[in-house]
């Protein structure tokens, strides 16, 4: 290791070295792990957290200076992860010991913020074990696992500032939490049944055992987690899912399954080795996998393709998991698409009336984090919300700001992102600001990061759609310089922002619609992007669609219109299409006379409103529960098949259009021919795969060869990301979301990372 051999001079039989750590290194028993480190290879010195994360002094023979190095970078244990090490020289005689000393110097805050981690396998078992003095008890954790970003209520974090500083530690939590040799050695939440929180719950006896009782029953208990409340209820039983869904007012977007154990996971579900890690990860996230079969009542995830699992993360979920011998639903307690409850009396107020039963406990929750879900797609990870468990770990940008910048995000899926010097600091997913109490979240959700943060961004990044929640906030900003940035830069941007990627790159920005600034929704776009501006290179044929947001649902509206025009005046096979059996007559004759006079109709680029309009017609489907849905049943219906359909990319336009109608026809044609959907469904995968990889060769040959990254909702299709990736040719190097989400999730961090940009290029 050079680093190391440069530090050290002369290379004599001591040396020392001072070692600079950053990454996610307080808070997480890195201190006592480095400690442990020394004395095994005899190294004398310290280590004490530092302005930027975690600083070592170390002495000791060149070689185990450099193994020591090597160590520190390689094998830190979880939860810490280490972003960068830096070896500088030190003059100074060697110490006696190597030992853990006070933090030295001005400690900057945020170097400390670290997000919730899953209870530890040897907290579990201490739970688990009648001899252990936590033993049955539900808020054990200790410097590897347990709550951090959701218990704290200031910063720098320690005990005073969490949502514990009510609870002063016994004697024996308190002798732990001051040995260094201990696993609890500064874990500002350690407490035991004497000390710390207590659950509750309005039935007699003991908690757990009422709230496994209630389930039994088919009951729906509402149950006080990390970041906020859940609903749960039995997933095996058909009445109490219905039951859950007429009461939460959620028709059919798909339940999240907690499961009590990895077995239990891979008989409803397929697993391999990558899902099987993220489940197990500390972030313990619902991790969306292809479903097996097995027990689930079909009213969790009625589209039936995937399922979403988690895996226990708290000791309570452990103990309660224990006690019933079912699968639980588990969704975010709150009506629909509003905020998920953390206040005690805001949850019975409002849950009360819909749950059976309330567990609760009186630890406050300090901030909200809803579960985070993940998706592995071509092998990897790839986030899909990006919440507890991650914030506020912070995203390394390729360049530092001048100022903090605050980006207020997309209007749905919403998240916010604050950056200092060259880190990105994301906020916990907000949702659809569509709602008034999602829209006041928001707002909280800024004060808190910017509290966390100790800052007041004067720069304030938005979308371009003046009618978002988040732009008009943005603009309204007291004292601060609006920056708009284009919804489809900002989601290739936020792939950059990940991947560190300066210069020019290619995107492929494919989503279910974002303002394009010339009127028309995009969303199928091939873009020459920079981190300061993009230029469109081409984009799918427009779709009028008739009557707007109605075709979001009415999905049939969006096929219609995608057959009409494929067909170029030609009279459509219309009758040989059961789809448009199931829409009256007379509606569809309206809607096809609005259509044919483009009256009442938007034109869209957008790829997802593709999607929607052939999964209708493909599926036989003319509605759609939820935006999405008809695009994901369409994913999970198709199969491998070696087919495609024809397209035209004609450049003779400007930009470059991507023309579908000649495969939409043979599409109809196989169809018509009664063509099995799942091979129908394969081949339009393909061919997107084509359309946009042909699009992609002839901007090379344009433009020169660049990187070429995805982003946008539609690439949370997994199918498609791997058409892509496999079709790419040798020489193309491809990035891909995978610590961002795709999804308008990613938007918040894109637009900072143009923000940043524009304003160093002085705009
Ligand atoms: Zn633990
Ligand atoms: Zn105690
Ligand atoms: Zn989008």
């Amino acid at each position: 290791m050079g680093l190391v051999s440069d530090a050290i001079d002369g290379g004599g039989p001591s040396a020392a070295v001072a070692i600079e750590i950053e990454g996610l290194v307080q808070g997480v028993g890195f201190r006592p792990w480095v400690h442990r480190l020394a004395l095994e290879l005899g190294i004398r010195g310290r280590v004490f957290n530092g302005p930027r994360g975690v600083s070592v002094q170390a002495h000791g023979t060149p070689a185990a200076l450099e193994t020591l190095v090597e160590r520190l970078s390689g094998e830190a244990p979880p939860p810490a992860l280490v972003d960068r090490v830096q070896v500088g020289t030190l003059d100074e005689a060697a110490p006696a010991t190597f030992r853990i000393v006070r933090s030295q110097g001005t400690h900057a805050a945020r170097v400390a913020l670290v997000p919730d981690q899953a209870t530890c396998p040897d907290c579990i078992r201490q739970v688990r074990d009648p001899t252990d003095r936590r033993f049955g008890y539900a808020f054990t954790n200790c410097t590897a696992c347990g709550p951090r970003y959701t218990i704290a209520t200031g910063a720098p974090y320690d005990r005073t500032r969490t949502t514990m500083a009510a609870f002063s530690m016994c004697g024996a939590c308190q002798t732990e939490y001051d040995d260094v040799e201990d696993r609890r050695f500064h874990a500002q939440p350690n407490a035991c049944p004497r000390c710390g929180p207590q659950l509750h719950a309005a039935a007699t006896g003991d908690p757990i055992l009422a709230a496994a009782a209630a389930l039994r029953a088919g009951g729906i208990v509402a149950v006080k987690g990390i970041g906020g409340v859940h609903l749960a209820c039995d997933a095996t039983q058909d009445d109490a899912v219905l039951r859950l869904r007429a009461r939460k007012g959620r028709d059919t977007k798909p339940f999240a399954v907690m499961v009590r154990d990895l077995g239990e996971a891979a008989r409803l579900a397929h697993i391999d080795a990558a899902e099987q890690a993220a489940l197990l990860s500390a972030v313990a996230p619902i991790v969306l996998l292809s479903r097996r079969g097995g027990t689930l009542s079909e009213h969790v995830a009625p589209d039936g393709h995937s399922i979403g699992l988690m895996l226990p993360y708290t000791p309570l979920h452990h103990l309660l998991l224990r006690e019933v011998t079912f699968p639980l639903v588990l969704t975010s307690g709150n009506r629909a698409d509003e905020p998920i409850e953390i206040d005690d009396d805001e949850a019975a107020a409002r849950l009360g009336p819909i749950v059976d039963l309330l567990l609760s406990h009186d630890r406050p929750i300090a901030r909200r984090a809803d579960d985070s879900v993940v998706r592995v797609i071509a092998g990897a990870p790839t986030v899909f919300r990006r919440s507890r468990g991650y914030v506020p770990r912070p995203i390394r940008l390729p360049s530092r700001v001048a100022e903090p910048i605050l980006a207020c995000g997309a209007q749905l899926k919403n998240t916010v992102c604050i950056v200092v010097d060259d880190l990105a600091y994301c906020s916990a997913h907000h949702g659809n600001l569509d709602h008034v109490r999602t829209a006041e979240a928001f707002e909280e959700g800024i004060e808190a990061l910017q509290s966390l943060l100790g800052v007041t961004p004067k720069i304030v990044a938005s979308d371009l759609h003046p009618d978002f929640v988040s732009t008009r906030y943005a603009k309204r900003r007291a004292g601060a310089r609006w920056v708009g940035v284009q919804h489809h830069h900002a989601h290739i941007a936020s792939v950059m922002a990940e991947h560190r990627l300066q210069g020019d790159v290619f995107g492929l920005a494919f989503d279910g619609a974002g303002y394009g600034g010339d009127g028309t929704s995009w969303g199928g776009e091939l873009l020459s992007v920079s981190a300061r501006g993009l230029s469109r290179l081409a984009t799918l044929r427009p779709l009028w669609l008739p009557g707007g947001d109605a075709a979001v649902t009415e999905i049939w509206r969006g096929a219609l219109a995608l057959v009409t025009d494929a067909f170029e005046g030609q009279p459509p096979p219309w009758s040989q299409l059961p789809l448009f059996d199931q829409v009256p007559v007379g509606k569809r004759e309206a809607v096809a006379q609005l259509l044919e006079r483009r009256v009442c109709c938007t034109p869209t680029h957008a790829l997802g409103r593709y999607f929607d309009a052939v999964a209708a017609l493909g599926l036989r489907r003319p509605l759609a529960g939820h935006e999405g849905q008809a695009a994901m049943a369409w994913e999970g219906a198709a199969a491998d098949d070696p087919g495609d359909y024809p397209f035209v990319l004609d450049v003779s336009m400007s930009p470059w259009q991507i023309d579908l109608r000649p495969g939409i026809r043979a599409l109809v044609a196989d169809l018509v021919a009664g063509a099995p959907t799942s091979a129908v469904a394969g081949r339009f995968h393909n061919t997107i795969a084509h359309a946009s990889l042909a699009a992609v060769a002839r901007a090379t040959e344009a433009y020169g060869r660049r990187p070429l990254v995805l982003s946008g909702g539609c690439f949370q299709n997994a199918r498609l990301t791997e058409h892509v990736l496999e079709g790419v040719d040798a020489a193309q190097t491809v990035f891909v979301a995978r610590d961002v989400p795709p999804g308008d999730g990613g938007i918040s961090i894109g637009q900072a990372l143009v923000a940043g940009a524009t304003m160093a290029g002085g705009h």
